[in-house]
């Protein structure tokens, strides 16, 4: 149990130090660690990664020999620039109920 531990806390580090990972820091997203996938070797193969700031969740895949690139599903989220936290919840919720409210003729 606590190997596996280490070699997820290894994988972490791998995936931090990829190009992939840096293009969303540079975007300015605060990512923490999130999900991770293992296969039945417990080796990781999928890991989610939280932005503390939007809240978004991007996932990265490996790609194998140790390089790790973010999903296919998570692209369109990557790569945007961080719109960080909203200013209050309120009006979030206020602009989703303009955003339903918007009528189609
Ligand atoms: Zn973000």
């Amino acid at each position: 149990m606590i190997e596996a531990g280490v070699k997820l806390a290894e994988t972490r580090r791998r995936v931090r130090e990829c190009e992939a990972f840096a293009l969303q820091l540079k975007l300015g997203h605060d990512l923490k660690d999130g999900a991770i996938l293992t296969s039945l070797t417990e080796q990781p193969f999928e890991m989610s990664f939280k932005c503390s700031r939007c809240g978004v969740t991007l996932w990265f895949e490996d790609k194998g020999s140790q390089r790790w690139r973010l999903h296919a599903e998570s692209r369109e989220h990557g790569a945007q620039i961080c719109l960080g936290r909203p200013a209050d919840d309120s009006s979030g919720q206020r602009l989703c109920g303009a955003v339903t409210s918007s009528v189609h003729r």
